[in-house]
């Protein structure tokens, strides 16, 4: 399936209006191609806006090409609607949840679900502001609006213009992997392109996929009283993951009232009545739902398909995408690329990073003083924003052991945490890798209503090689959710051994 170049369904409220003004606005003309440019661009999701921002304050003459919406996944059909519509599913939790907090709601709690979607709206129109063509024409970009195809090794074609280039970006990014199962697309499913088009919330959905996507709006669409079942056909949520990470993801799942099915394939899917019938097989016991609507999050494909690569003798593969070195260069040394179409970490921040990386690189010898930076010198944190959030940093245990590295780690519970506990936030724990005999931090796990937030801090320590001697140090207020990394590293502090003298007798050094 190819992405979409245009939003299906269209509320046509104000907010939606804006939205469309801003990403792909109607009666853009797109400009006369003069000369040659020192970057074209292909692609203006968070990877191609921010190489924008990056060359034209370097004073270069860039182009960007964007076939469908600006801003890309992140801001239409991404990270901004998925991340609104969780908080105010949230709140519902939270109110279905009154009484532990002391409070009172007057009857039953009913959901708005077209109100929280006009929200969802409103905060998108709002936010793809910065993200507007005409915002990013005002700052000198030739912005074209339509598919660019490679013509040969430094130019391309974009909706009958040619475009020649010194240097060229490509930062198509990804769209889903729709999982090949009988009957699904007969049926009709949705997936992170049309999910957020939803005016009503269905009855009952099946998510098909326990990755960051499938946990995260299962949990929502549970929250906003659902009946969801989420099936997965691994043991575990979230297989990247440390296992009780996943673990207490699937116990506050089981809290909400999702079904979870874990250990199971979606198999066979047909339409009775209306209703979408789903067998399900885990090991050898079949079974059969119903619902209303089923949401698929199976995985990523790279944009690579459409460009005409092998003109540009650029290599790619379907799977992992643009094929890139260190450096984020392709195979036609002109030629660069950044975000989802070539990394493994499909985020909106490595875009953003690599795409910095990337723009430098390319004009290094040139408009840039320094030399050249490499893409595995990056310190990457994520995040799954379900509640709790699971963030993490660095390398995991089994990462460690693999490279013949010692681990010592440092597990401080959240129930063991002031502010935690006052919050009703108590599921979860901070956990800091360190390698053995030494305060070197190599990773973290942190799983806690807050854990996004939390986990920068490890990241900063991570980059600025700063200890958990260091962190000891270091006064956090009281009372956060944050003072658990004070803690780990206290944990840390206590854990050297002393003489009778006061002295340490522990091997430790410092970061
Ligand atoms: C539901 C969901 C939630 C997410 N939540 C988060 C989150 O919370 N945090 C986070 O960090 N990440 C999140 N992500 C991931 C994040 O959205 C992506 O990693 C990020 O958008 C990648 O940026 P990009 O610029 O590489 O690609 P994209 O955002 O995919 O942009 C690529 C652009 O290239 C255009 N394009 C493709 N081919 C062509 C062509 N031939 N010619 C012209 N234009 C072309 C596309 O139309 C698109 O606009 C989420 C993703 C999804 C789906």
């Amino acid at each position: 399936m190819q992405s979409r170049s245009k939003p299906d369904a269209t509320p046509g409220d104000a907010y939606q209006r804006e939205w469309m003004q801003n990403v792909r606005p109607s009666g853009w003309r797109n400009p006369t191609p003069v000369g040659r440019h020192d970057l074209v661009i292909v692609g203006g999701g968070p990877a191609g806006l921010v190489a924008a921002g990056v060359a034209t304050s370097l004073g270069l003459k860039v182009a960007l090409v964007e076939r469908a919406l600006l801003g890309g996944d992140c801001v239409n059909v991404g990270c901004v609607p998925s991340k609104t519509l969780i908080r105010t599913s949230r709140l519902y939790a939270e109110m279905r949840n009154a009484q532990h907090y002391g409070a009172q709601v007057p009857g039953d709690i009913g959901v708005a679900f077209p109100t929280a979607m006009l929200r969802m709206r409103r905060i998108r129109a709002r936010i793809s502001r910065a993200d507007s063509v005409q915002q990013l024409s005002a700052t000198g970009v030739d912005v074209f609006l339509g598919e660019a195809h490679f013509t040969g090794n430094d130019s391309l074609s974009v909706d009958g213009a040619t475009l020649r280039f010194k240097r060229a970006l490509i930062a198509t990014g990804s769209r889903p992997d729709t999982p090949s199962i009988p009957g699904l697309a007969e049926a009709g499913f949705l997936t992170n392109e049309n999910v957020f088009d939803l005016t009503e919330l269905p009855r009952r959905v099946l998510v098909i996929g326990g990755g960051p996507l499938g946990c995260e709006l299962a949990q929502a669409f549970c929250r906003f009283s659902a009946q969801t079942t989420i099936a997965q056909d691994l043991p575990l949520f979230l297989p990247k993951e440390e296992r009780d990470a996943a673990q207490l993801l699937s116990d506050a799942f089981a809290r909400d009232g999702i079904e979870v099915r874990l250990n199971t394939a979606a198999v066979q899917v047909r339409v009775e009545g209306g209703k979408k019938l789903v067998d399900l097989v885990s090991d050898d016991y079949r079974s059969t739902v119903a619902v209303d609507a089923i949401l698929t999050g199976t995985g990523r494909l790279p944009n690579v398909e459409r460009l005409d690569l092998a003109k540009a003798g650029v290599d790619f593969d379907t799977l992992t995408g643009v094929r890139v070195d260190d450096y984020l260069q392709t195979t036609n040394p002109r030629i660069y690329a950044a975000g989802d179409v070539c990394l493994e970490h499909k985020f909106t921040h490595t875009a953003d990073a690599s795409a910095r990386i990337a723009v430098h690189n390319a004009f290094a010898s040139g408009a840039l003083p320094f030399g050249r930076r490499r893409l595995s010198t990056l310190t990457i944190p994520w995040c799954t924003y379900t509640d709790p959030e699971i963030a993490h940093v660095g390398l995991y245990v089994r990462e460690a052991r693999d490279q013949d590295i010692p681990v010592r780690t440092f597990t401080i519970p959240m129930h063991d945490v002031a502010r935690a506990i006052a919050d009703g936030e108590e599921s979860g724990f901070v956990k800091i890798h360190v390698r053995e005999r030494t305060d070197r931090i190599l990773g973290a796990t942190i799983v806690a209503r807050h854990a996004g937030e939390m986990i920068n801090e490890i990241t900063l320590a991570i980059v600025a090689r700063i200890g958990l001697r260091t962190l000891a140090r270091v006064i956090h207020a009281y009372p956060t959710q944050a003072e658990a990394i004070k803690k780990a590293a206290d944990a840390y502090i206590a854990s050297l051994r002393w003489n009778a003298r006061g002295k340490r007798t522990g091997r430790a050094k410092p970061a």
